[in-house]
């Protein structure tokens, strides 16, 4: 792909944005960035901004620029459908996302995970599978550094193991992943796209160029996904969670299901949906040429994610437990299935369109008392509000203060939002923090 004296258009800053114009530059192409953005609120990316040769345009987007473009290069956190860039697409320019950009210049291997819920827990296990078998790993994408930022450094990994979003997916054209995951389709990010139906379309986009000799790991008890499944082309296998603890293979070519358990048996995280993502990755490490020791002694040795369903303390026989990335409903659901014990669950943030209703069941059985925050608390409640008591909030201290004083010894105080956190926060990581420090407060009023 000539870059060389190009004019590309770069949408949206953000450190893809940073990175992807950094590329490109160094190609030798002429660069726009182009961000909604107003001055005063990008100073993370600063020096950027500085940086000879690249063409800043903030504030409202420019017909002309995008329409003058030879071609388009659109950031993650841009969705593709705005006006401008409908508009450069019919007159025929070209619009890429930025892991288009960079597997046009990647011949190593890939290894792609998708899906609504578990990709960086089984992004970053499969990561340290390939790691722990001797191989050396970059893994990155939609986590850590993007895949630009690897295409463009010297330093070359023998594999490359990536975290891919919907909204990554729906700007890729040849890119092909020789492996790839997807580990469960459930309604999310209402807020970008028209319907579920849209939305799976979008992550079954990860299968597109695949061939015969590629291998495509799956997710057999997601019925959204066995449907997509259909019209895969590459190696097809399923792993599927069992009722009792875990996971049967539909194809035994990568590994034996006997020796599959033998691997699960050392798995440490809690609930079905970690079993699912430590088979996911097994697999994919495997398919990659990961070696059986290696996998067994990641497995061995992870101890889990920051924020999603992390055990932070025990105070007066109360459990607390942190899952602030749980920002839909299906992983709230994911998180009350995994305890036996009576659960104080604390909900809300702001909404992207989540169905709270569908959680019904779920809180009926596992939840004694729910306290609710944030932009979405008056949702939750008109949805789940007959079954249990709810309390509402209007800080993290409060809401842990409220947990657990409705919470008694034995009980689980959990933090689940089923939103996003920007009401609040800057990100689910400084709300999952802010509810550890509401946590510690409690231990010292003690
Ligand atoms: P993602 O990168 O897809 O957001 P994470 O690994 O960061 O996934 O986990 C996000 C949330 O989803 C956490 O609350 C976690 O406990 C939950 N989760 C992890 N794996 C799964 C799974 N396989 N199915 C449903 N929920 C999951």
């Amino acid at each position: 792909m000539k870059l060389k004296n190009k004019n590309i258009l770069v949408v949206g800053l953000a450190v893809t944005g940073v990175a992807t114009a950094r590329f490109l530059i160094n190609r030798g192409a002429s660069v726009t960035v182009a961000d909604q953005k107003k001055e005063q609120e990008i100073d993370s990316e600063e020096p950027l901004i500085r940086e000879p040769g690249i063409r800043m345009e903030l504030g409202p987007h420019r017909i002309e620029t995008f329409e003058r473009a030879d071609l388009i290069v659109v950031s993650p956190g841009v969705p593709h459908t705005i006006s401008p860039i409908r508009r450069a697409k019919e007159q025929g320019i070209p619009v890429i996302g930025e892991i288009e950009l960079a597997s046009r210049f990647i011949t190593e291997p890939i290894v792609a995970v998708t899906g609504t819920n578990g990709k960086t827990t089984t992004t970053t296990l499969l990561g340290k599978m390939l790691e722990d078998s001797g191989l050396k790993v970059f893994v990155g994408g939609n986590i850590g550094k993007p895949l630009i930022a690897y295409a463009d450094g010297e330093e070359k990994a023998e594999i490359v193991v990536i975290e891919v979003s919907s909204f990554q997916l729906d700007t890729i054209d040849t890119f092909r992943a020789n492996v790839a995951v997807l580990l469960n389709i459930t309604e999310d990010h209402m807020d970008r796209y028209p319907d579920l139906d849209a939305y799976t379309k979008s992550k079954a986009r990860i299968f597109k160029n695949q061939q015969y000799n590629d291998t495509a790991v799956l997710n057999g008890s997601d019925p959204v996904v066995r449907f997509l499944s259909r019209d895969i082309l590459s190696r097809k296998v399923f792993f599927s969670s069992k009722e009792e603890k875990g996971v049967a293979i539909s194809d035994e070519s990568i590994i034996s299901q006997e020796n599959m358990s033998r691997l699960l048996a050392d798995f440490k995280l809690p609930g079905k949906h970690n079993m699912e993502n430590a088979a996911a990755a097994s697999l994919a490490a495997l398919a990659a040429g990961g070696t059986f020791e290696g996998v067994r002694t990641a497995l061995r040795k992870f101890k889990g994610l920051s924020h999603r369903l992390e055990y932070i303390e025990t105070l007066n026989g109360v459990d607390f437990f942190d899952d602030s990335k749980a920002t839909n409903v299906d992983s709230v659901a994911k998180a009350l299935e995994t305890f036996e014990r009576p659960i104080v669950l604390i909900m809300g943030g702001r909404n992207k369109g989540s169905k709270f209703h569908t959680l019904r069941d779920l809180i009926d059985r596992h939840t004694k008392e729910l306290i609710v925050i944030g932009e979405a608390k008056e949702n939750i409640k008109a949805e789940l509000g007959d079954i249990k008591p709810v309390e509402t909030a209007t800080t993290m201290e409060e809401a842990v203060f409220k947990a657990y004083n409705a919470a008694k010894p034995g009980d689980i105080v959990l933090l689940s939002p089923a939103c996003a956190s920007f009401d609040m926060y800057n990100s689910y990581a400084q709300r999952g923090e802010d509810f550890c420090r509401a946590v510690a407060k409690q231990r010292i009023d003690d």
